[in-house]
């Protein structure tokens, strides 16, 4: 009987294509489409884009169109660029005054289903792929439900259960009864020394994870007093590092004290996510060791803003969220006239998922030109991913993540706040 009901289910929810709509081409008309490759002037007129079994097989000037049953998209009112990368989101969570109370209510079913708004609404947005740098776990079983067609949300990278040490910024238990707390270890991703650092590491890879997320200092939203300063040793972060690479899997890590930046670049980590008190000497050493920045200035704001309602947040975390918050904006523009690398992240989850593009207007706000922040969430997002051959451009061979907004993005970013269609691996989620 049960057996039977799941069946049913399974085939209620199957969204494959059927073998005609893999035969068929669609063609994408472009009034504008912007060539993420170019250096200087990115926007051509007047192009078509050609997708086949949900890859971008062609990009012809002017209006093209095939045989009868293939399918044409009028963009022609549109600009169009390729599908928007997140390097830092969130999607088991969002922000709520009873965010730490839910920690202890909450099964991992609720979290799941939860996270299915979340998922949908990121790639509605017009995000198509991001990296999930934290959770429960559940985050690796929504990647794998979006994969298999269950569930609509953007192509998920994800870190699983991220680590720190005891009492540090990714510790579970923290703010809770001591009763409460246990002894969480390198399973629940709370490692000391390096030997328990290779296990966590080992952990989440068994777990499915696709790549590492540690906390080299501590952070605004846990439930403990420091925000910024040290609480990996370098020889903690050195074992994490290797141990991931061995695995192939990166790491990105968490920081907003420059000690604690400092000993992760050296480590040879891949991102630095926040990086707030990043000083001329850090910028320096990532420049050296090209490590890219996530910026996440969303979040730096949101939690000011949060701060500011009474009793949004547990005590220990108001004074942490007004000092580290408002500084992010500025980091990120000192940072990016200083020639570090960047790549788009916002932290979705500590503001609402959903409006990811709100980061875009913070960049260039700061100084950066529209143009550059838009490639910093395609090419260079697709990039830190490892995913170039597959992300990042809108040329043959890529995978057919497309989206169009009206108006002319690199003249008023905001435009990339409203998106009017989104394609992801040749499936049209929106269309307006
Ligand atoms: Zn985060």
């Amino acid at each position: 009987m049960l057996s039977r009901r799941r069946t049913a289910l399974l085939l209620a929810f199957s969204t494959l294509p059927l073998a005609s709509a893999w035969a068929q081409k669609t063609y994408l008309h472009c009034g504008r489409l912007l060539d993420m490759r170019a250096s200087k002037n990115p926007v051509q007129t007047e192009m078509t884009v050609i997708v086949e079994q949900g890859r971008v097989v062609a990009v012809q000037k002017g209006y093209t169109s095939g045989s009868g049953t293939d399918k044409v998209i009028d963009l022609k009112s549109k600009t169009v660029l390729p599908g928007l990368i997140d390097c830092h989101v969130h999607l088991e969570g969002e922000t709520s005054k009873d965010g730490f109370l839910k920690e202890l209510t909450e099964n991992p079913a609720d979290v799941a289903f939860g996270s299915l708004a979340h998922a949908r609404k990121t790639l509605l947005a017009g995000f198509t792929t991001v990296r999930d740098l934290g959770g429960s776990g559940v985050n690796v079983a929504l990647r794998n439900a979006v994969n298999r067609g269950q569930v609509v949300g953007p192509r998920i990278f994800t870190a699983g259960k991220a680590i720190s040490g005891t009492g540090g910024h990714m510790d579970p238990t923290n703010g809770y009864r001591q009763d409460l707390m246990g002894m969480p270890g390198p399973t629940d991703g709370v490692a000391n020394g390096p030997d328990q650092c290779r296990q966590a590491v080992r952990e989440q890879y068994k777990r499915g994870s696709d790549l590492i997320k540690i906390a080299s200092t501590g952070g605004v939203l846990s439930v403990a007093k420091d925000g910024s300063s040290a609480q990996m040793t370098e020889e903690e972060i050195k074992a994490v590092v290797e141990t991931a690479r061995d695995l192939g899997l990166q790491v990105a890590c968490h920081a907003h004290g420059a000690e604690g930046m400092k000993r992760a670049i050296r480590s040879g980590v891949n991102s630095i996510e926040h990086g707030t008190l990043m000083d001329d000497e850090t910028m320096k050493l990532m420049k050296k060791f090209g490590t890219w920045y996530v910026p996440t200035i969303t979040a730096g704001k949101s939690v000011a803003d949060s701060a500011k309602i009474p009793n949004y947040y547990p005590p220990l975390v108001t004074p942490k969220a007004l000092a580290i918050g408002p500084k992010l904006q500025t980091t990120f523009g000192k940072a990016y006239k200083a020639g570090v690398k960047i790549a788009f992240g916002t932290d979705a989850s500590v503001y609402r998922h959903g409006v990811n593009a709100l980061e875009f207007q913070y960049m260039v706000e700061a100084g950066m030109p529209a143009y550059e922040a838009l490639r910093s969430a395609t090419v260079s997002a697709a990039e830190l991913l490892g995913q170039t051959d597959n992300l990042g451009t809108l040329e043959a061979g890529k995978l057919a993540d497309v989206v169009a907004v009206d108006g002319d993005p690199t003249q008023d970013i905001r435009a990339m706040q409203q998106v009017r269609f989104v394609m992801k691996q040749g499936v049209v989620y929106r269309q307006e």
